[in-house]
């Protein structure tokens, strides 16, 4: 897939979600939009920035500002048990140098929180 596009299309869906937030919540304006990505989402933080300027024109978001929070990789070892933080390159157990990880974060691409302006 077109790398813009992933962006482009993972952004569309975070502004429909926003969208959808301010309508429940009666906000007429919308202030910082806060998303939590993983090292290992595949999601080009400067491409998603430049998603967001384009898509959010006309919408509930079209004033909102995007701030990303990165996520550390984390692994848990199968063999040793021990959580770790690990490369995103390089998902082996700092204990006991096993390939036998998963992941515990990491891979995430989620809406952590929208600042929301209410007429009172
Ligand atoms: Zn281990």
């Amino acid at each position: 897939m077109n790398q813009t596009m992933h962006e482009l299309s993972l952004c569309d869906d975070l502004i429909r979600q926003v969208q959808s937030l301010a309508d429940q919540h009666h906000a007429q304006n919308i202030g910082q939009v806060t998303v939590s990505l993983g090292a290992l989402s595949g999601v080009e933080p400067v491409l998603l920035f430049q998603a967001f300027e384009i898509l959010k024109v006309g919408t509930a978001a079209s004033n909102a500002r995007l701030m990303v929070n990165n996520v550390p990789v984390r692994i848990k070892c199968d063999d040793c048990g021990i959580e770790a933080d690990a490369d995103p390159n390089k998902l082996i157990c700092p204990a006991c140098k096993r390939l036998d990880t998963q992941l515990l974060s990491g891979s995430e691409f989620i809406l952590s929180q929208v600042e929301l302006f209410v007429a009172s």
